[in-house]
């Protein structure tokens, strides 16, 4: 029992020592300590029933000697019963306080090791909290952060998106810019493509305009052209001379002539289009312009300027030395054409009309077939046919040439500004055909008679010797047939009557002031007939000396006047013009 007791004690005395590092978490314990403060209390309690046991045992042990008896020990038995039954009451009592006690201890231990387990997990759980408040702290910083990025994120996202809605709308407005900036660009373009349509037709209508004025002012020029010289009907004549500047009656002479060709004094004083760069044709206007001024004072006036162009543009009529009108006269007309936009044309003239010099020209065309050749002939030469000058002035001829051998006829066409006879041929060419003696009974040669020159133009040659004709089916040199003939006549029709170079072959010629040309010319629609109104005689020994004089119908009263240099005088019939030795002779077509 004591041992029992002592047991009890030393168990209720079991201090309870609170550990400083649980009492921090008494809290936690608070019910165990009560459940330990129960077991403590109900130690106390049995400590307690204990003592009274002990006082109730140290009675009966007293009882025990005041009554010896049976009694007492029914009383101790009893009071045994009792303490047994108390003890066995604290017996068990104790035993599940113990096991209480155990239970508690275990359970203390079980919680000093959870404790201990706690503490450690606690002091763990500590630092894992601090870790995880730290990494929360992080967790919550980086949350923060997070936060704030994500928050910084949207907000760059939105700043982004509103850039995007920015960018859009700029784009947009960019590609509205772009699609104004094109219409304005089509618009610019379709603007100049308007203004050079307009710049254009304007630049038309303003060439047109400045045709049309030019051409006024042509006209305009040409009407007071026409006014300053154009002379009504019975007027008195305009009869101006030409001073001699030197040996220059030969070309006083053929300025006269031509001054006195109507048509072609007109043409130059009314129509004319002044261009000082077409030089002999200007100076020729220039000359036209002092013979026909309507109110001069002066008789005459002096060509310097044309014969100074003249001498610069034909070597041949330099200097002092006496010339040939039919040099100078043949000369202008050419340059005349070409001058006024002609072209070049290989003229033939009777004299030197033996070879055929435009052969090499037809190429293909058979020279055999008269109307092809004359075809490829208008083809050919049409343009070159197109000025004032050959309008005046240009016929055709045509020539036939028959092989003696194969007897094929060759046929051609050539323009000529003139026809040209040799007297002295001429007269023995009569004489060879018995129609007139080779000199007179008195030895002087006979007269010879214009239609006589014409006849002799048209005469049959046997080209024989060194003349000897090219043909093609034979392909050699062969004698042969040829002819000319006046296949057209001119508007003015200028003959030269060549008296032979060095002496002069001195004879009459009897030229009618109408000349009939019915038998001499193929087509007979455009000229027939003509009209005297120009001479040039030579006075002189040889044709390169003396002097040379013009007999001219005056272009106005249509009398006829002898234009000898700076003097113009009145002549009363033509056949005086055989005073000296006519030269050469202007017809016109009427
Ligand atoms: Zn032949």
């Amino acid at each position: 029992m004591i041992i029992k007791y002592d047991h009890l004690r030393s168990l209720g005395k079991k201090p309870f020592k609170e550990d400083p590092s649980i009492g921090k978490k008494a809290s936690k314990k608070k019910e165990d300590n009560k459940k330990k403060e129960e077991i403590v209390e109900n130690k106390g309690k049995q400590n307690y029933k204990n003592e009274i046991i002990e006082e109730k045992y140290v009675n009966v042990k007293e009882e025990k000697r005041k009554s010896k008896n049976g009694s007492i020990n029914n009383l101790i038995s009893t009071n045994r019963t009792n303490i047994e039954g108390d003890e066995s009451d604290i017996q068990f009592k104790n035993q599940t306080s113990e096991k209480k006690i155990e239970n508690v201890n275990k359970k203390n231990n079980t919680k000093d090791k959870e404790g201990e387990n706690n503490k450690k997990g606690k002091e763990h759980k500590k630092d894992e909290d601090k870790k995880n408040e730290k990494s929360k702290e992080k967790k919550k910083g980086k949350g923060k952060l997070k936060l704030a990025y994500e928050n910084k994120k949207e907000e760059i996202n939105k700043l982004e998106e509103d850039l995007r809605k920015k960018e859009n709308k700029i784009k947009i407005k960019i590609s509205k810019e772009n699609i104004k900036e094109e219409k304005l660009k089509k618009e610019k373009e379709d603007l100049k493509k308007e203004k050079e349509l307009f710049d254009n037709s304007f630049k038309q209508k303003e060439n047109e305009l400045n045709e049309r004025e030019k051409k006024l002012a042509q006209k305009e020029e040409k009407l007071k052209r026409r006014i300053e010289f154009n002379v009504p009907p019975n007027s008195p004549p305009i009869l101006i001379g030409l001073n001699n500047i030197g040996a220059t009656c030969y070309m006083n002479a053929s300025l006269q002539c031509f001054s006195n060709t109507k048509k072609l004094a007109e043409y130059f004083l009314f129509d004319y289009k002044v261009d000082k760069n077409k030089k002999l044709s200007y100076e020729f206007y220039n000359v036209l312009r002092n013979l026909w001024k309507k109110e001069n004072n002066n008789k005459s006036y002096s060509p310097t300027s044309f014969k100074e162009i003249l001498s610069k543009e034909n070597p041949l009529f330099k200097g002092v030395a006496a010339n040939d009108s039919k040099d100078l006269i043949n000369f202008l007309l050419e340059r005349f054409h070409l001058e006024l936009g002609g072209k070049k044309i290989n003229k033939k003239n009777k004299s030197n009309n033996n070879k055929n010099s435009i052969e090499d020209e037809i190429g293909n065309i058979d020279q055999t077939n008269e109307s092809q050749m004359l075809n490829y002939f208008f083809d050919n030469f049409k343009e070159k046919y197109n000025t004032p000058i050959s309008n005046f002035f240009y016929g055709i001829l045509e020539t036939k040439s028959q092989c003696n051998l194969c007897k094929i006829i060759k046929f051609n066409f050539q323009i000529y500004s003139f026809l040209e006879f040799p007297l002295q041929q001429v007269n023995q060419y009569l004489a060879s055909q018995g129609k007139k003696p080779l000199l007179t009974n008195d030895g002087r040669n006979p007269d010879v008679d214009l239609y006589e020159c014409f006849e002799y133009n048209g005469k049959i040659d046997l080209m024989t010797g060194e003349n000897q004709m090219y043909c093609n089916k034979c392909n050699k040199l062969n004698d042969s047939l040829f002819s000319t003939s006046i296949y057209s006549g001119p508007n003015y029709l200028i003959i030269i009557l060549n008296r032979g170079k060095g002496a002069v072959y001195e004879c009459k010629v009897n030229f009618p002031e109408q000349l009939n040309l019915i038998n001499y010319i193929t087509i007979k629609a455009i000229a027939v007939v003509y009209e005297l109104y120009a001479v040039i005689s030579h006075l002189g020994p040889s044709s390169m000396e003396g002097h040379f004089v013009a007999y001219c119908r005056n272009r106005i009263d249509n009398k006829w006047y002898l234009y000898n240099d700076a003097t113009v005088t009145l002549c009363s019939r033509p056949q005086q013009y055989n005073d000296g030795l006519p030269y050469i002779l202007f017809y016109k077509a009427i």
